[in-house]
Order: structure tokens, then sequence, then C-alpha cells
């Protein structure tokens, strides 16, 4: 059955899609410099994933007396990345982060103060003085609410240059003309039912995450990956699907989020002999090595029956020493959450916790500008004309096979501005428009109909389980062939199912959450196959991707980024682009590839 819809037309210089830290920091940009600029968001901006973010920025201030320095921001990115990051765009990440940082200050980000009045920075993961020598303190902190902080000030900036926000719109798919340039696309307003075309001469994913193609994670269950599935959808590639980060304290059974700042000022965990565990594992870092390594060690000892509780199946997270003042002050956030979530007073009892998925270092490719690229005539970096990516749904690659912590925020803010930088350089207000493609529009109108109306049995609740816990059991912290196969073969059933078998109870178009959730689920099936075959393909282990039965990190012949495309019916094709080894200018050499200890 078809209906006919009412379609609204717009045109703007530029259309974003997001609004959480990449999205509004660009739109503010683009805003400011004079193009018209529109925010598609599907929640209210200030509800982004970004609100959730707790322990904080990166950047060499060197507020603490420690001596930090861009530099060192670099090598540990680099490091923390396994070598998968790109030096070029990680050079330009960490110069830029001082400025970036300085910059929400004056927008008016509320950041803790040291005593003499700077801006607070506490120790993360992974983060060093001298190239390794000894532990950093570099991220910047607003207690640990600091993406509340920044999102609403970014939010109140985006109203001061009169971004036109367009909110609980959902972007349904990018139009696509036939030369392959991106000119706008098509959203529904989940409130009136109506559906929106938006030409714009550049179209900016800043989509987010899609963590909760997993059972377990710590991200909003809005973070479903939109923009990677439309990207698959236009025919382009996504990149280093594979690499999915979990997070070392997810609260045990919530999946809700300690920040590791509270590693960061003084917190450790145990196993259930009471051992603190990470000293065997990172002799130096102990509890702040990086993310996959504390999750691959945490991993080992419950496996090897030294877990916590009368299952065994947690690790504990000790602050009970930092003494209430401190937690009060810096960590008071996640003592309410542990209070609430794991009914634990933080001044009195260890959390239990477990590695938990928290974010994604695949997304959509692109160069350091936030312009799309795709391999095309065996150019693996050539720029898709109009389309823009950035934010967690970007793969630039500044985090490579393993983001180190408070790294994120960072990519959000200063690429979000590389890329208003880029617009306003390449756009002149007020162009015309050619004619909306008419062929992509009504592809999308014929999908969002296939879903809409679907006929069958099973409800998106069951078949999104059905993925979660494929993903969860067969491509989690550690992974081999035969076990990455059965999940493929899984989820293969689980997309039949999709196919053929979903049910939407309700067919009306306004405040419809059954269709919201069943487009989201089928966009979160594309990424997990995707993801696992990227998986299957990669047969080394690097970073967050630990093959038990590829254990070495092959630089030989895996020091190279995965991309992926998805066809109509499902399959999967693999390619690969190299590594940027080469950074952005000659102040600094190349960080050669050598073993990665902490
Ligand atoms: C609990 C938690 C704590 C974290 N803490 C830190 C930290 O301390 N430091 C750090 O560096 N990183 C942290 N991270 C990671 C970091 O917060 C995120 O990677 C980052 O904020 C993502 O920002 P973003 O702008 O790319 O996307 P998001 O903030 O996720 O925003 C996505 C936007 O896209 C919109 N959208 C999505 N799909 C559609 C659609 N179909 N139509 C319309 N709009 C759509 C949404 O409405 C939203 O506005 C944390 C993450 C989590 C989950």
């Amino acid at each position: 059955m078809t209906e006919a819809y009412e379609i609204i037309e717009h045109s703007y210089d530029v259309v974003i899609v997001g609004a959480g830290g990449a999205g509004m920091r660009a739109a503010l940009g683009m805003a400011a410099s004079g193009l018209r600029t529109a925010c598609v968001t599907k929640v209210f901006p200030t509800r982004s994933h970004t609100v959730a973010a707790q322990g904080g920025m990166a950047a060499s201030l060197g507020n603490m007396g420690d001596g930090d320095n861009w530099r060192f921001h670099m090598y540990d990115t680099v490091k923390g990345s396994d070598w998968l990051g790109d030096q070029d765009a990680i050079e330009y990440m960490c110069r830029e982060a001082v400025p970036a940082v300085l910059e929400l200050e004056h927008y008016g980000v509320p950041f803790s103060r040291t005593r003499g009045g700077m801006i607070y920075q506490r120790p993360f993961g992974g983060q060093t003085i001298g190239f390794g020598k000894q532990m950093a303190q570099r991220t910047c902190a607003a207690a640990d609410r600091t993406g509340h902080a920044i999102l609403h000030t970014l939010y109140q900036q985006c109203l001061k240059h009169n971004t036109e926000f367009f909110i609980e719109y959902f972007a349904l798919d990018l139009l696509m003309d036939d030369d392959g340039v991106c000119r706008g696309l098509l959203a529904w307003n989940m409130e009136d039912g109506t559906l929106h075309r938006f030409r714009a001469h550049r179209t900016v994913l800043a989509t987010g995450g899609y963590g909760r193609v997993y059972f377990s994670c710590t991200a909003a269950h809005t973070c479903t990956g939109d923009g990677n599935a439309m990207v698959l959808r236009a025919g382009l590639p996504l990149e280093d699907m594979e690499f999915t980060q979990f997070h070392p304290s997810g609260i045990y059974g919530s999946g809700c989020l300690i920040t590791e700042g509270a590693r960061g000022e003084g917190g450790y965990f145990t196993n259930s002999e009471g051992e603190r565990f990470m000293e065997r594992y990172a002799p130096s870092a102990k509890d702040l090595a990086g993310r996959d390594v504390v999750c691959r060690a945490m991993t080992i000892e419950i496996n090897e029956g030294r877990g916590c509780g009368p299952r065994k199946d947690y690790i504990e997270l000790h602050l009970e020493h930092l003494g209430a003042d401190i937690l009060h002050e810096r960590l008071p956030g996640i003592s309410e959450t542990a209070r609430v979530f794991a009914g634990v007073d933080v001044t009195r009892q260890p959390i239990p916790v477990l590695p938990t998925v928290h974010y994604n270092m695949g997304g959509v490719p692109t160069n350091l500008h936030g312009e799309v690229t795709t391999k095309h005539k065996g150019n693996a970096e050539t720029v898709v004309p109009g389309l823009m990516a950035i934010g967690e749904a970007a793969c630039v690659s500044v985090h490579g096979a393993n983001r180190l912590g408070s790294n994120s925020l960072l990519d959000i803010v200063v690429f979000g501005r590389a890329a208003a930088l880029r617009a306003t350089e390449m756009l002149r207000p007020g162009e015309g428009h050619p004619p909306a493609p008419q062929a992509a529009t009504d592809q999308a109108i014929a999908r969002l109909d296939r879903i809409r109306w679907s006929k069958g049995k099973t409800g998106t609740g069951d078949i999104r389980l059905a993925m979660q816990r494929t993903m969860q059991k067969h491509c989690a912290v550690f992974r081999t062939g035969p076990l990455l196969d059965d999940g493929a073969r899984e989820l293969a059933n689980v997309m039949a199912t999709m196919r053929d078998d979903l049910a939407v109870a309700d067919r009306s178009m306004m405040f419809n959450s059954d269709l919201t959730e069943a487009l989201e689920l089928d966009n979160m099936l594309a990424q997990a196959n995707v993801g696992l075959r990227s998986a299957i393909g990669r047969t080394e282990s690097r970073g967050a991707h630990a093959r038990e039965d590829f254990p070495k990190r092959d630089d030989e012949n895996w020091l190279k980024h995965t991309l992926s495309w998805v066809d109509r019916e499902g399959h999967v094709r693999l390619d690969y682009r190299p590594v940027h080894l080469q950074p952005l200018t000659n102040e600094v050499a190349t960080i050669q590839p050598k073993e990665r200890v902490y």
C-alpha cells in the first residue's frame, strides 16, 4: 500500500543533520559566516548524546604545571590508535585542541578551575609527557558533566548566530543525483507527519555513533548511526567498521557509564581476590592504560574465574579512598549514577563494572576538512561532491583502532569547526540550486513505505534484541574467525526476518515511535552487517579488534583502513586504503610503528 505524502520544500546553503557537539559547532561557524544554515535533528539539540559526556576534553594547555605540549598529545594519540590513525589528521587535531578549548571557554563553557583560576585538567588513559615517560594531566573538565556544559553553550551560540533548527525531524535519506553529487536530503517531521525536502550545496552528517547495535552500551537509545546507513544506501563506503570501543567501566547490569575520569582522580580496579590486577597487565600506566588494553585484562580476569560477586562476572571499581570531598567536587554526577543504577554509596563501597560498548572508531570516511571521500577509479580518497561528515559519525581517522578517552569531545569540536571553515571557503551565500533529484526522492519514499506498510509478525523490539545479542556474543572484546562467521550467519537470519517478517503495528505518521524504531533498526542492521564482515576480513589484532586466532599486529599486511560497501541484497564488499603515516607539516616526524605497551 502507498499513500501520497505532502512534501514541503526548503533550500539552504548548508543543511546539517545532527545537533550534537559536532553538528552545532559546524552550524554556528557556518551561520556566523553568513551561510544560510539549517540543522535537522531527531531529538531536541541539548538531548543529543554529547550531553552525557562526563570526563572531559583533551588539550595540551599545560595548566597543571606538567609541561605538556601538543607533540606529546599527538604521540599518545598515534600510539593509542595502534598506528591506524592518520598522522596528518592527528597532528591537526592536537594542534587545534588548545585554541579549541580556549574558544569554548570564551563562548561560555563553565570549566572547573585550579586554585590559580586556570582551566582544571585531570589525567586520562594513555596520556603522557615526554613520549611515554610520565602521566600527563591533559583533560579539561567541567566537573564530570563536561559534555553537558559544552552542548548547552554551543546551542546558545547557534541561536545567537541564527541557525535555523528543525527539531524532531527524522532524516530519512540523502538525495544523490545521477552524477554522484549530494544535493540535500529528505526528512520526516515526526510531529505532524509531513515530509521535507532540503536542497543544499553541502549536506553535513553529524549523526553520532551506533552503540545501540550492541546489547550493552553506554550510548543513548538514539545512537543508531542513521547517517552511516544513509551513506551505505547512497552506494558509498564506511571505514574501519570492525573497531568498536568497549569502555572498562559500564555499570554492571545497566551499562551506564562511570567516566574514566574516576580512575584519573585515583580510582582503581580489583578482582575477586582483592588484587589490583592492572599492575600485572600494564606495569606503568596500570588502570590508566588504553581502554582496549584494560578491557582485555578485565575479560581475562573474569574468564579465568577471578570475577567478583556470586556469579563471578564483574570487576570492582574503588573510589572510597578518595574521600567524600573530592567525590563531591570532582565526580558528583557519577556518584549519583552509582547510587541510582548500582545502589552503591561510592564513599563506602566499590562499584560493580564491566567492559561496555562505548564508541565507534569507524564511520563515514572523510579528509581533514570534513569532506566525505570514496574510492573511485583507483583513487581511494576521491571527494564526494556536496557531502560532509563530522563527529562520531565520521572516520577522519584520528582514533584509528582505539580512541583515547577525552579525544572525542575534542574531535567533534575541532572537525566541526574545520567543516565550517571549509564550507565558508568553498561556498558563496545564496547561490541557486538545481532541481532536487526526483529518482532519489522516490527511492527514499519507497523505503519509508516498505517499512511503514510491512505486514509480518515479528515486532521491531524482537528483531533488535536478536541483532544486539548476536553482536554482543560474536563481535565483542575477543574475536575468532569461527565465532565471527557464526555471527554473520546469525545476522543474515536476523536481516531476513527484518526483510520478510517485520510487523509495524502503527501506520500513522504522527509521533509514531513504532515506525521510528523500525527505521532505526533498518539502519543499525546495515552497520552490524558491514561491521561483522570487516572484522572477518582483518586477520590480525590491532587496538579494539582482538583476534585470538591472529593475536599479533601485522603491519606488513594490515597497516591500512578497511572500506566496506553493501549492495541492496546485503552483500558486503571490502577494499582498503593506506594509513597516512606522513604528518601534516614538517615540524614533526612520522611516529614510526612500534610495539604498543603501557
Ligand atoms: C556516556 C558517554 C560519555 C562520554 N564521555 C566522553 C568524554 O568525557 N570525553 C570524550 O571525549 N568523549 C566522551 N564520549 C564520547 C562523545 O561524547 C561522543 O563521541 C560525542 O559526543 C558524539 O558527538 P556527535 O556530535 O558526533 O554526536 P551526538 O552527540 O550523538 O549527536 C547526534 C545528533 O544526530 C542527530 N541525529 C541522528 N540521527 C538522526 C536522524 N536520522 N535525523 C535527524 N537527526 C539525527 C541526533 O538528534 C543528535 O542531535 C562519551 C560518550 C558517552 C556515550
